[in-house]
């Protein structure tokens, strides 16, 4: 098995080639704390997640680290802390936005089957590293001050845009970036600017006598020097990151400590989208994904995580998904019909498939494993015990399995809908297990017929020790 990752940077498909295989390093651009992210959002997490098992699986669980940071210094995080807030001081709303927000994400993310990452560190307990950055570059004659503020000169770094593979006046096209006063060179990115009166503010570096905060890009730059050294494996995120984010954050880590890469490794997921459009808060077309988890609005769907995740990882994580709920129709019917064959096999083994693994490899592979789950799945029915326990492992590694039953991902959400309840489903299972049990044949049929009508089958059957026993099901 060789492990082969795409890379913006060379763009190729290229050998994983850890800098110290007893320590590898990956880095994710994680949230800003503001709101409920988005399922857009939740595709980098899912993705580099799917990455970080697979690094682990193949280097050792502990010789892996997983670093993505929570930026929790925003202008939207003052507007929305302003607003929701307005009786509290500044920094204290700020504080509640913030805290709230991140235990939201984590409350999501868990439910997509994500594992924690190593460390999540938040950008205004790096504020020192950002400092020692910005002297770095004004040391080095990469960044200069101009009317409070600390720009870098992008005409310092002599391959600046390689990332994003540019010339400047693309990148000045695309980035649609302001002439401001202060900037030598219109290309020249903040590092560091001055507070308004109650903002979050900080001592100021490079002799600036107000106080002031750090650039978005500046943070994460500060992040993953502090947890993974100024030079790592791994760097992720979406693909809007590429340009000015990654670009950026590149640009400030090679000059600052004067090498020529910040990561080995740099990878960009695909849109979500909706009807051909990248699914975005500024666009309003989202859904969060406490709604998809969790609606309660009367008649609406909820899907279980796992359903979700799946339905991400059908997709390879470099194309655009389209998101619909006709497909995630498809994927619950699917992994509904996976797990109950691979619950029926306890694997003496817990490892992941070398079929898998191999697919998994290329490149995150995922629609390939997806497909390798239908073939285990056929076999596995025509009665091959290793299909199944193939099966079995496979959901499991890729985490859309955590020992629900198929009824579980199946019935998932009900109570958000006009079906009967859980409790009225199970009194009139029981109400006919008993006409059944008086051999009233006719109230039996009847009770199943009823229920019919109400969107719900029935299917009878025996449990693990013989004794006949009804399922149900949501009709679809
Ligand atoms: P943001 O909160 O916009 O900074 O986004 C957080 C992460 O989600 C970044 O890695 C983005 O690239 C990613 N992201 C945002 N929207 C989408 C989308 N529609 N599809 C895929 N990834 C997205
Ligand atoms: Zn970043």
């Amino acid at each position: 098995m060789e492990l082969r990752l795409y890379n913006t940077l060379t763009k190729e498909k290229q050998p994983f080639r850890p800098l110290d295989p007893a320590r590898v390093r990956m880095y994710v651009c994680g949230p800003t704390v503001y709101d409920f992210a988005h399922i857009g959002n939740a595709r980098p997490v899912i993705v580099f997640d799917v990455l970080f098992r697979l690094l682990r699986h193949v280097y050792g669980a502990d010789h892996v680290t997983y670093v993505r940071n929570i930026t929790d210094v925003d202008d939207k995080i003052n507007a929305r802390a302003a607003r929701d807030f307005p009786d509290l001081p500044l920094n204290e709303a700020i504080r509640k936005v913030t805290e709230e927000t991140e235990k939201q994400f984590h409350a999501d993310v868990d439910a997509l089957g994500c594992l924690r990452p190593s460390v999540e560190p938040r950008a205004t307990e790096h504020i020192p590293e950002m400092r020692a950055i910005i002297e770095k570059l004004i040391d080095g004659g990469h960044a200069y001050v101009e009317q409070d503020h600390v720009l870098f000169a992008v005409a310092s770094m002599k391959n600046y845009g390689r990332l994003a593979r540019r010339s400047l006046d693309e990148m000045l096209a695309g980035a649609r970036v302001d002439v401001a006063p202060y900037k030598r060179d219109a290309m020249d990115f903040v590092l560091w600017k001055p507070s308004k009166p109650g903002e979050p503010s900080w001592p100021s570096p490079g002799g600036i006598a107000v106080e002031g905060r750090p650039g978005w890009h500046l943070e994460c730059s500060a992040m993953a020097w502090k947890h993974l050294g100024e030079q790592f494996d791994i760097h992720g995120g979406g693909i809007d990151l590429v340009f000015p984010h990654h670009e950026n954050e590149l640009a400030q880590t090679c000059c600052a400590f004067h090498h020529d890469r910040m990561a080995n490794v740099w990878m960009h997921n695909g849109f979500l989208q909706v009807e051909g459009e990248k699914m975005s808060k500024s666009l309003g077309n989202f859904v969060t994904i406490r709604d998809l988890l969790a609606t309660t609005t009367f008649g609406a769907t909820k899907w279980h995580g796992a359903v979700l995740r799946l339905a991400m990882l059908m997709t390879h994580y470099r194309q655009p998904i389209d998101w619909t709920a006709e497909r995630l129709a498809e994927v619950r019917k699917a992994l509904a019909e996976w797990i109950d064959v691979a619950a029926g096999v306890k694997p003496s083994a817990t490892v992941l498939p070398q079929e898998s693994l191999d697919v998994l490899a290329d490149d995150l592979n995922t629609p390939g494993v997806v497909a390798m789950l239908h073939a285990f799945h056929r076999e596995a029915k025509s009665g091959n015990v290793e299909a199944a326990e193939n099966l079995h492992n496979t959901l499991r590694f890729l985490g859309v399995w955590n020992g629900e039953t198929a009824d579980d991902i199946a019935n998932y959400g009900l109570d958000a809908s006009d079906l009967p309840s859980r409790e009225e489903i199970e009194s009139y299972i029981e109400a006919r297990a008993a006409a059944r049990a008086a051999k009233n044949w006719a109230e039996s049929d009847r009770i199943r017929d009823e229920l019919a009508t109400k969107g719900i089958v029935l299917k009878d059957g025996k449990d693990a020790d013989g004794k006949p026993m009804t399922t149900w099901k949501v009709a679809r």
